[in-house]
This record gives structure tokens, sequence and C-alpha cells, in this order.
């Protein structure tokens, strides 16, 4: 024995709309009124009745305080004025294809043109169409009676005709008198209407019964898509059974089939289809033929219902792409829409680069539109969702993630990962406390999440953790083949008064002030800046402390190597006064050599005090009488080259 349910089986989006408004508004303390059974259901009234749900049969029956809910059917426009007028709280639970009709019939009928409805001027949907047609406006169940009203209206074949259908229309009957409409009628503009739900159903429906020798519908017997239905599945097998509930189980002729096919209309309770399956399952197991397991019709129950998702995700496949805005079908008779803001967090981002026709998208639900017959989804809420499990698994995991940093904020950067964004403040964005955070913007980084907030959906992540390790490693590698006199191109990080740090490679070491220059300097800064590039050598190590001591000056640039190859004993230059005592004047021979003139060696005559005849700054020519190297002593003399002058004149 083989038991299918049918996939559409049960609840429309209109009915699970309108049921969900009224329960939400029980589950809110509201008092409610609905205007007429909420759906074809007794079952599903009396439930409702039960939790104080009443029936108005007009708005009038509603009181102050009470709250009226309009049924997925619809109503006239009289009946809208009438609440309006009243200023009774109302709830419109009007399913969104049949405001579609509404506005489809009060706008061509406002033009002029005669309305033709598809189905049965009874019914309370039916009802609500003809409440918006502003002319002339005719109904028919069926071919036949179509034929009588063109036979009796006969200027209708050459008048400006506007055709809708009931929601739940017979497709057959539809497709039939849509070619009398154009074979008969010339100007006429037609709207399937039918709701695809209703059209599936019933498709679904008949193939499961031409496949079934017993065929169960379930649901309301005044619910006119349910008696549909039934007709439906009656003409394709004969065995087939309408019923309201479990009590009408034909248990006889369950026992006798072997193939059982099972429906339900749109307004039929998923616990009724149950109560149902339950019962046969019983059932079936007492008949000692049966091959199926219970578990199997609890799994086809499962399936047949997995028809919204309750967690808010849902899957979509992208039918459309515009500059703003990209399309989605998701298997739902509203139309998905995801916003460009929310595909991806880039608001650079093009929808086109994104996504094309065809994609399968998985999406979060964020606004039905019930007005509007749309839902709002967001890919990009999905993929944060997706992201936050990631981040929670690398805080749990300490491991590395890596993001580009969004934003600028006070106390820190935004870095994004996985569609999530994560804080990082600054005390954790660099290397060292104070360094500008200008450079990380737009900058993909390396970090750890250091702290989660999972109520809040909080990350705070840390870069220094990240290049801390990398440092650790630098500097094992870097102690690992260290050696004095080993060079390296360095980058001067910070300075002080006492000398120059440079990062040597993720290590730093330190160039002390006497070893910047050759010359006297007050400041490290007169020879390197920050973010100097420089070439250094290890002058000394200290492992244990972890101390480097790096060179910088050069020995070509030593004052003393320079004297020694371009200023030998007894040259002649030019030098200039730096300083005066009582036994003579220094003077700058080049940068960082300054020599002696003895009081003695300024003049042949007797000179009493240096500043007599000398001053600081003044340029004077001298010889370089003597040079010891070791003692760093030079010794000039100006009376040298005068007495040198005389020699001359004597011997000319
Ligand atoms: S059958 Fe279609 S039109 Fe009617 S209430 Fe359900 S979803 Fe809306």
């Amino acid at each position: 024995m083989t038991v299918t349910v049918a996939k559409s089986a049960g609840f429309c989006f209109g009915v699970s709309r309108a049921v969900n408004i009224v329960e939400k508004l029980l589950d809110e303390g509201k008092c409610v009124y609905t205007l007429g059974p909420i759906i074809h259901n007794q079952h599903m009234v009396n439930e409702l009745a039960a939790r104080g749900v009443k029936i108005a049969d007009v708005p009038d029956d509603v009181k102050n305080g009470e709250t009226l809910v309009i049924r997925s059917h619809g109503i006239p426009e009289s009946v809208t004025d009438r609440i309006k007028e009243l200023g009774i709280k109302c709830e419109d639970a009007t399913c969104p294809f049949v405001l579609k009709i509404h506005r489809i019939a009060a706008e061509y009928s406002r033009c002029g043109k005669i309305i033709l409805i598809a189905g049965d001027e009874h019914h309370p949907e039916v009802q609500g169409i003809i409440g918006h047609c502003h002319s002339e406006y005719h109904s028919y169940q069926n071919c036949d009676e179509l034929e009588e009203i063109l036979k009796k209206f006969p200027y209708l074949k050459n008048k400006e005709i506007c055709v809708v259908a009931q929601t739940t229309f017979d497709i057959s009957e539809w497709k039939k008198s849509l070619k009398i409409f154009q074979k008969v009628c010339t100007n006429t503009k037609i709207f399937d209407t039918i709701c695809s739900a209703t059209s599936d159903r019933q498709s679904e429906a008949e193939v499961l019964a031409s496949q079934s020798d017993l065929m169960l519908v379930i649901g309301g017997r005044h619910s006119s898509n349910t008696n549909k239905l039934y007709h439906i599945c009656k003409d394709k097998c004969r065995e087939t059974y309408l019923i309201e509930s479990v009590t009408e189980l034909p248990l006889f002729a369950v026992r006798q089939a072997n193939r059982i096919g099972i429906t339900a209309g749109a307004s039929t309770p998923a616990s009724i289809i149950k109560e149902v399956l339950v019962t046969m399952t019983e059932e079936i197991k007492n008949v000692e033929e049966t091959k199926t397991e219970p578990s199997e019709f609890e799994a086809l129950l499962e399936e047949s219902f997995k028809n919204y998702n309750t967690d808010g995700r849902i899957k979509g496949v992208v039918v459309g792409v515009t500059p703003t805005e990209v399309r989605v079908d998701v298997g739902r008779k509203q139309t998905g829409i995801i916003p460009l803001a929310e595909l991806s967090d880039d608001p650079s981002a093009k929808a086109e680069d994104l996504v094309k026709v065809g994609d399968e998208l998985n999406l979060v639900i964020m606004k039905t539109n019930d007005q509007e017959g749309t839902i709002l989804l967001s890919k990009k809420r999905f993929d944060s969702q997706k992201g936050w499990d990631t981040i929670v698994k690398a805080e749990e995991e300490k491991s590395v993630i890596t993001g580009v940093v969004t934003e600028i904020v006070k106390g820190g950067v935004i870095a994004l990962s996985n569609g999530v964004k994560v804080f990082i403040p600054a005390s954790q964005a660099t290397a060292t406390r104070g360094e500008s955070l200008d450079g990380l913007l737009k900058q993909e980084v390396s970090f750890r999440i250091i702290e989660v907030t999972k109520q809040r959906r909080r990350a705070v992540g840390s870069i220094r953790s990240v290049l801390n390790d990398e440092r650790k490693k630098k500097a094992e590698e870097f102690w690992a083949d260290a050696e004095v006199g080993k060079k390296y191109t360095g980058t001067v990080k910070s300075l002080t008064s006492y000398g120059a740090f440079v990062d040597i490679g993720g290590i730093d070491g330190m160039i002390h002030i006497s070893e910047l220059s050759w010359n006297r300097i007050k400041h490290p800064s007169e020879v390197v800046n920050v973010g100097d590039t420089v070439e250094v050598y290890i002058k000394a190590l200290d492992p244990e402390k972890g101390k480097i001591s790096l060179g910088y000056k050069k020995d070509e640039d030593n004052p003393w190597e320079i004297l020694k190859n371009q200023y030998p004993e007894g040259t002649e230059c030019e030098v200039e006064i730096v300083g005066l005592t009582q036994f003579g004047a220094f003077a700058k021979i080049i940068p960082g050599i300054d020599g002696l003139i003895h009081v003695s060696q300024i003049s042949n005559e007797r000179v009493e005090k240096p500043e007599d005849v000398l001053s600081v700054g003044q340029k004077v020519k001298v010889k370089i009488t003597a040079i010891d190297f070791e003692q760093k002593r030079i010794s000039l003399s100006m009376k040298a080259l005068l007495t040198d002058t005389a020699e001359e004149e004597d011997a000319e």
C-alpha cells in the first residue's frame, strides 16, 4: 500500500496569513471579531471561538475597543467605507492576490469598461470584487452561463470588456471561457487572476487522483476550492471522498485501497490532515498486508507542510537583476525582492557583478508586504548570520581570520569579516599604542576574535595579537642567526633623546645617539626621522635581555679618516675660528675636527690675548703643523704661513 500526500495540501499563503493575524491579536490580548468566519473550516473556526474570537455579520456588530479582522476573501468598498465611518479598529487580512483583483476591477470599471467575473457571485470573494466595480458587471460560473450572458446582452460583443477570475476558479473552465471571448468579443482585456496556489493544488490533485484508487479530499464543505478539488479528483478517481475531519474517514475504503492519495483545501489546518494520517496509520497497521511504516506517514506529512520557513531563512532563484534591486523566485506567490543595499555590505558593489539570473541564493526574510504581494529579502543578512557562526568558532578556536577595515570610528576601527562587523579597539589595532589608524582604512587585516557577546551579536577583534605572534616568530628567527657586524635594512620606528629605535624585520634594535653621527648632535632627529629607511649593523647583542645595539655611522664618514687622507701634516688650509681661550684659538678644519692655534702661533708679533686679533666665526689661513691621532689633537699655525712667506721674500 502506498499513501501520497499532495505537496500543496493545506493552508495557502492568504489563509495562513489571515489565521496568523487573528492569533497574533489574541496573543496581544485583543478582543477579536472576524467579518464572517475567518476561513471555510468549521474546525478552525471552533478553535478560534474557544479562544474568544467572535463572528460579526456586519461592521456595526463591533463595539469600540474591539478589533475587526477582514478575512482573506476581501470586502466590497461600501463595507470598507462603513468601517471607516464607525471608526472601529480593523486589521485587513484580505489576501494580496484578491486585493489585486479589486484594483483591476476598480480601475477598469472607472474607465467605463464592463467587468466580467469568472466565479460564483454568491461567494464572498466575488461579492468583494463586485463591490469594487463602478460600471456594469456580470459573473459566470461556467461556459454555459457565459454564453447565456453573451446571448442576453449581445452588445457586449462590441464593448470594451475586462475579464477577471475568482482566485479559486476552475482552470479548465477558465481556459474554455477564454476561447469564447477570443471568438466572440473583439475588445477584451483579460486578467488571469486565478491564484497559482489554487491552480497548482488543482493540477497536483488531478495527477494524484489519476494515480490513486482511493482519493481523500480534506476540507470544509463550504470551501469553494475544496469542492473544486473534490470534483477534479472525482473525475479521475471514482473512489474520491470529501471529508471535513477524521470522523468522516471512510475506514472500509482505506482497508481495501492499494494506492491512497490525499489532498486538502486551502483552508484546511495541518492538524486535521495530521489527525487523518495518524488514524489511517493505525488502521493500516491493523491490516496485515500493510508495508508502510508509520514513520513514512510522518515524513510525508512533514514534507507536505514544509511551506514556510519559521527561522526566516529561505532559498531563492534570481529571476531579474536591475541596478537597484534583484528579483528572486522563492517558490511562493509573492515576489521576492532584494534591494541593492541588502545584497552586499560593499556600498560600491553593483548588483550585476554580484549575482546573475539563475543563481540560487540563501536569503533572510526581512518583511512581507502583503499589500504589494512582495517579500523583502536580504542576502547580506544571511551571509552575516552564516558569518556570525564563523566568528564564534574563530573565538572558540582562537584562530586568525581576515577582514577589511571599512571604518575608523571613535576608539578603534571596524573590520568586516564574513559579513560581520568586528570592532577592533585602537589599543588592539596596531603593534604599538598611539600609532595612527588611518593607514588601516580599506586594508585587509588579520586578527583574532577576543570577545563575543552572543546576545548582542557583538565581536571584538585584535590585530595586535596576530602582530605579536608574528613578531615573536620573527624574533626567534632573528636570534637564531644574529651576530655582531651583520647588516640590516631597517625602518626608524621611534626616536628618544638618547637614540633611535629601528625595526630590522620584526624586531627592534637601538642606535645610540652617539652612533648616529660622527659629529656632536643634540637629538637623533638631526640625523634620522620616524619612517626613514636606514642601513644599520649589529654593534652588540644581549640575547638574555633581548637588547640589540645598532651601528649607523660609517667609517668612511669618520672625519679623522678624512683628515688622514686629505689633510696630512704641512697642509695649508682655511679654517673657521670656533672658540677662543687664553692660550689660543680653536678652529674647525672639517666638520667634527677642530685644531688649536696656540697664542704663540697666531702672529710674528707678540699677542697678549687671542681675542685681540681673532674673533669667533672669522676665517683664517693656517698650516697643519702636527697631528696626534691617538690623543686626537691637531696643532695649527698662522705664524708658520707668515714665516714661510717672509723666507720666500728673503730668498727672492
Ligand atoms: S487561494 Fe490564493 S488568493 Fe486565495 S487566499 Fe489563498 S493565496 Fe490568497
